[in-house]
């Protein structure tokens, strides 16, 4: 995930001092210096040695973008079915099968030696990085640093410091290509310097573990932390099922667990209507929108990929996007639109009347990210409606009728847009982690 960051002053609370960054102040690099000083004991008894630490912190000073980021607090609260929409896009899909092709000699020898489904290996490749294209380019050290300093997730910032600096010394990352997301998460993989440290694997033979750099060690790292986290082979994540006429999902918890048989009896059946293959595998019903949406049974291997990310949109994601690799097709039931709950084509559409009334710039996909909430707090203050930037249907019906619909194009003018940036680029799972998250706590 990406947040695209706002420009206003930052608080950062350095010890007891609060200071404004921006232009960092002498007092501010003093306390910053001091701040760091106080990280070397605990890095010492770790066995890091002052040369390491002194080159890890040379010339540090705090990301005011981190602190951003670890604070940002969307007003605007994405529904499931977008972040799956865009997780789970036509063109990740896509690329998702290019890479199973062009990878497929690894995958499979992954498959054997770790029993983990090689369309689950490329899925989370692609919902963690892009495939690669998105590992996140902050300074690791710098993020944990400043995390730490400015007591902005500093329990979670501290173990995953001394856990980067002994990379650092280990020497399979330079110091300078040490990056990740603003928490620390690193590489194709995302994994936060504990769970490198644990899991990570040198696949190619090199003696270095490169899950910024090397397709084979990522990916294979991705395969030993699921089989570490339960993975049980030639078994799938979980179904799509039909709930029987009346059954309310909200009333049963996310966390009870029986047999499919048990689900069957009371009429929870697969959309298709085929067998469960096992009856006796354990599952939990998960319909994140009630009876309005998809809902899903799912098995020990989604409880795998939470270790991977607790929130499950993002287990769901995972999983659909390896299904749609493999072949399957999307869900049957279709995720709810209304007022709250507008669809792909409405989110893009939205967009694009927002970008044909000059209230936004970019290229529409869909992807209700910083750019649109502020194009339509722009539209509803214009308008003197309530400000709330919130994407309803009454804003898209208001827009379509206020705007005219756009010229064909010329004869010499069809050709695509194509290098336009998309209009927004957040990517995060609605569902946010009631706890931490296992691989990267960072949700970047
Ligand atoms: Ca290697």
């Amino acid at each position: 995930m990406r947040i695209a960051l706002k420009a206003k002053p930052l608080i950062l609370k350095v010890g007891s001092a609060a200071l404004i960054l921006g232009a960092l102040p002498g007092a501010a690099i003093a306390d910053s210096a001091r701040c760091v000083e106080g990280l070397w004991p605990a890095a010492k008894s770790a066995g890091v040695t002052r040369a390491t630490f002194d080159r890890a912190f040379q010339g540090f000073a705090p990301d005011p973008e981190v602190i951003e980021a670890a604070n940002f607090q969307p007003e605007y609260v994405k529904p499931i079915g977008e972040y799956i929409d865009r997780a789970v896009s036509d063109k990740r899909v896509e690329t998702g099968k290019q890479k199973l092709a062009e990878y497929q000699a690894l995958v499979e020898g992954l498959e054997k030696r770790y029993g983990v489904d090689r369309h689950i290996i490329v899925a989370i490749w692609g919902v963690e990085s892009n495939y690669g294209v998105q590992p996140g380019d902050k300074n690791v050290i710098r993020s944990l640093g400043t995390l730490i300093c400015s007591g902005t997730k500093a329990k979670f910032a501290r173990p995953q410091l001394v856990s980067a600096l002994k990379i650092l010394q280990r020497g399979d990352i330079g110091f300078e290509a040490m990056n990740g997301s603003w928490a620390g998460a690193m590489g194709h993989t995302q994994f936060i310097p504990t769970t490198y440290t644990a899991y990570a694997v040198d696949q190619d033979g090199d003696g270095k573990r490169d899950i910024w750099g090397n397709i084979p060690d990522a990916l294979a790292s991705t395969a030993s932390y699921l089989k570490v986290s339960k993975w049980r082979a030639s078994e799938t994540w979980g179904y799509e099922v039909k709930l029987p006429k009346g059954f309310d999902p909200k009333r049963v918890s996310e966390n009870t667990l029986k047999p499919l048989g048990d689900w069957q009896k009371i009429g929870i059946v697969r959309v298709a209507g085929e067998p469960f293959p096992r009856l006796s595998d354990k599952a939990s019903l998960f319909a994140p929108e009630g009876t309005r949406g998809p809902a899903f049974l799912v098995l020990n291997n989604f409880r795998s990929i939470l270790r991977y990310n607790v929130a499950k949109s993002y287990a769901l994601a995972v999983g659909h996007l390896a299904d749609r690799i493999k072949g399957y097709g999307r869900f049957v039931q279709a995720w709810p639109t209304d007022e709250t709950h507008l669809s792909l084509e409405q989110r893009t559409e939205l967009q694009r009347l927002l970008i044909a009334q000059g209230l936004m710039t970019g290229e529409p996909d869909g992807v209700i990210g910083p750019a649109t909430l502020e194009a339509v707090r722009t539209y509803q203050r214009a308008k003197t409606l309530p400000v709330d930037g919130f994407p309803s249907l009454t804003i898209l019906k208001r827009l379509r009728a206020e705007t005219p619909p756009p010229a064909p194009p010329a004869e010499n003018q069809t050709g695509s847009v194509g290098e336009a940036p998309p209009a927004d680029g957040g990517e995060a799972p609605p569902a946010n982690a009631d706890g931490e998250q296992k691989a990267n706590a960072g949700q970047e």
